[in-house]
């Protein structure tokens, strides 16, 4: 069993961290950022894109980019509001009720539960770069208000992206785990969560190593999303009034829009005021329209009066069913992004008279937690028992549509709890067992989980056969329903999927499709860095090339410039067509004449070196003085230290030392190339030049393939060093560069 990491799936960003050595590490992913937006798209190519990359390509294409996903997790399309269904990309309901994804790019539908699938499967490659070994496990967060179908569909996505899912927590839990790991004495907790789409508010009991959640209350409609949506609004009316165009309308606007609110909001968290603009939002008859406006905080947080007043509820909830007040509050921790505004720092104080702790990085602290329980999984952290509770209460519809509660909400779980039910009619010999989930009276105003059929009753009058249905809660908080008839013995019972959840035949189909689509993924990849090689070659051939021809002319390389540019035509051409097995021969080609080439370089230069030694036994033997620049070859091929000259050799030249040059300002203009990771010289007089070589350095002036220029310089590959105008390549010699 390989490694098995701790993962906050976030509604907006999401952490992986890990157990190393004992101590819970958040893993920084390949861009170098500890949080990965919780993003994913379809580049122009159909490419998979996850995180940072997908969300910089939201703007320009916003029906193929997926963010807030979280949403949707385990949810019927029934269910949205019409506000949640306003995003850029395209969902829509299939035929049992569920939430479908549009994705234009791979004419395909996604099951939320996919999307998220893509998101964990990059965390995981992210730890298994880091851990350089296997992550096959992985204990995944969940507000504390996920229903049982949310529930399940994360751990879904878990086995979608091919791990196995350990452990499904609550989010509070794993922040207070993270935040009490050292704590020796018993307190009591208020952790604060307001994350991108979600609210949670739990309480706990932390001492002796013992985490017990005593309540948990939230709204899993509410979070920072919804206060980028009032300065969206805010700003569509505004354009609306002014130029009569709602940007809403159009999904780029929109987009944009989203960013600079949210940009805002976050400004507005430490500034007291902030400037939005947006130019070229849109154009009309008129020509093209600009967006330029400010916000203050004062205007945001009037905008933003009643999602705070909503913010209220859960935590008088929390408090009341967790028996207590708020001054028997020890501790409030605060979570996720959205707790650094100001307003709802203070909505936290008004409450409990205490200084939120902000100790713990909001952004971090569920993941870490995470991590801290795939220790206590893997028997690791010994210490510390967690015990989570339901965060509904779960029961099932009986006559006259009312429900009965069997397990009330705040139960710690692991937990069974059954009881006996009857027939409604005369020899009735099948009940059907609704199992639904939330706190109204009537079932129809509950979430309904599922149901299931008991036949085989024997024919009784009503109230005579006894059925027991027991409700089965796991340590994830997944339900298992079983309903017995006690007379027959007979036996019913289904794990609750979750109306929303796929069928095990959808997810099975699914991880198929995504371990192909890594295979398709990863071939699409190799086939990018084949040919970014072959490009590379044909770039290194170049410039080996010019070298070559700088250190022993023209002539020397003349019959090996002609292959070198044929093979290179050949190269571009094959990669232009596609045509892989040319591509391949031409590459080998073109590295045999490399090796050529360099071969008779090397021979060149060890003639030269024992022309150096008959030459220095010469003046031993007649004792003449050393009357030339007494050049050595130096020893890589490649000459990669050409750029450091000997200088302090270069007295006959008469040159001065570079400590004795004046002007090391850059004086030409310089640009980054990417393509070729150096930096490319634009020259403002003259040619351009390259590295001097070893012999220029080594022949007097006069004998050189170039003139020299005795009032300008360039620059080496090596921006520190100035190189002395003798050396400038000869603006005739270059014109094949
Ligand atoms: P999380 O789900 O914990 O990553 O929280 C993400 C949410 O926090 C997003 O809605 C962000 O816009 C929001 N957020 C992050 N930083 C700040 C900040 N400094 N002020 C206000 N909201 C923030």
């Amino acid at each position: 069993m390989g490694k098995v990491v701790g993962i906050d799936l976030g509604t907006t960003n999401s952490v992986v961290a890990v157990m190393e050595g004992g101590k819970p590490v958040v893993i920084a992913n390949s861009e170098g950022m500890r949080t990965t937006p919780s993003v994913v798209g379809f580049n122009k190519d159909g490419e998979l894109v996850v995180g940072q990359m997908a969300r910089r390509q939201g703007v320009l294409n916003p029906q193929n980019t997926y963010y807030g996903v979280k949403r949707f997790m385990g949810r019927k399309y029934a269910e949205l509001t019409p506000e949640s269904k306003q995003v850029p990309y395209t969902i829509r309901r299939d035929e049992y009720n569920n939430i479908k994804i549009k994705c234009p790019r791979l004419k395909k539908d996604f099951a939320p539960e996919e999307i998220s699938a893509k998101i964990l499967r990059k965390l995981a490659e992210e730890a298994e770069r880091y851990l350089g070994e296997p992550v096959t496990g992985a204990v995944i967060t969940v507000p504390a208000y996920f229903n049982d179908s949310q529930r399940q569909a994360t751990r879904d996505a878990g086995r979608i992206a091919g791990l196995e899912v350990l452990r499904i927590i609550n989010e509070p839990t794993a922040a207070s785990l993270a935040y009490g790991l050292d704590q020796q004495t018993s307190q009591k907790i208020l952790v604060f969560d307001l994350g991108g789409g979600t609210f949670d508010v739990s309480v706990l009991e932390v001492g002796d190593g013992v985490f017990e959640v005593k309540s948990t209350s939230g709204d899993t409609q509410l979070g920072g999303g919804d206060f980028d949506k009032r300065i969206v609004d805010w700003l569509a009316a505004q354009f609306l009034e002014q130029e009569k165009v709602d940007l809403r309308k159009d999904r780029q606007a929109l987009q944009r829009l989203t960013e600079a609110a949210e940009k805002a909001k976050i400004e507005l968290s430490g500034v007291s005021v902030t400037d939005i603009n947006l130019p070229f939002i849109t154009a009309t008859e008129d020509g093209p329209k600009h967006l330029e406006t400010r916000l203050t905080r004062p205007q945001f947080e009037d905008l933003c009066g009643d999602l705070v007043s909503r913010l209220r509820r859960p935590i008088k909830r929390a408090l009341n069913d967790a028996r207590l007040t708020p001054v028997q509050i020890d501790e409030v921790v605060l979570v996720g992004g959205g707790t650094r505004m100001p307003m709802i720092k203070a909505l936290v104080r008004s409450f409990i008279d205490k200084e939120p702790n902000e100790n713990v990085n909001p952004d971090e602290v569920v993941a870490v937690g995470a991590a801290i329980q795939s220790g206590i999984l893997a028997g690791e952290v010994k210490e510390i028992l967690l015990l989570d509770v339901t965060p509904l209460s779960l029961g099932l519809e009986t006559i006259g549509g009312v429900t009965k509660k069997l397990i009330p909400r705040n139960t710690t779980i692991p937990v069974r709890r059954s009881d006996i039910f009857s027939t409604g009619e005369n020899n009735q010999t099948m009940v059907e067992v609704h199992v639904v989930q939330g706190e109204r009276e009537m079932a129809k105003d509950n979430k309904s989980l599922g149901r299931f059929k008991l036949t085989g009753i024997p024919p009784a009058p009503r109230g005579i056969p006894q059925v027991q249905v027991a409700f089965d809660i796991d340590a994830n908080g997944i339900l298992q329903v079983t309903a017995r008839d006690r007379t027959t013995g007979r036996e019913q019972s289904v794990t609750i999927q979750g109306a929303s959840t796929l069928s095990e035949g959808e997810i099975n189909r699914m991880i198929q499709e995504a371990s192909e689509f890594a295979e398709e993924d990863r071939q699409r990849r190799e086939r990018i860095e084949k040919r970014n090689k072959a490009k590379a070659l044909t770039d290194q051939a170049l410039r080996r090339l010019k070298d070559v021809t700088l250190d022993f002319g023209t002539q020397f390389t003349s019959g090996y410039r002609r292959q070198i540019e044929s093979l290179n035509a050949e190269i571009l051409d094959s990669l232009d067509k596609d045509d892989e097995r040319r591509l391949d021969r031409a590459e080998a080609d073109l590295q045999d004449a490399l090796y050529e080439l360099n071969r008779e370089v090397r021979l060149q230069y060890d003639d030269e070196e024992d022309e150096g030694i008959f030459e220095s036994i010469r003046r031993t033997l007649t004792g003449d003085p050393e009357d030339d620049l007494p050049y050595t070859p130096r020893g890589g091929v490649y000459g990669d230290d050409y750029n450091a000259p000997r200088y302090s050799d270069r007295r006959d030249y008469g040159t001065p030392r570079y400590d004795e040059r004046q002007s090391y300002g850059y004086g030409r203009n310089e640009r980054y190339d990417d393509d070729y990771d150096e930096w490319e010289e634009t020259p403002q007089r003259g040619s351009l030049g390259d590295r001097p070589s070893p012999r220029s350095r080594r022949q007097p002036p006069e004998n050189r393939s170039y003139q020299g220029r005795d009032s300008e310089s360039y620059y080496s590959r090596d921006r520190s060093r100035r190189i002395p105008a003798e050396n400038q390549w000869d603006e005739e010699d270059d014109d094949w560069f």
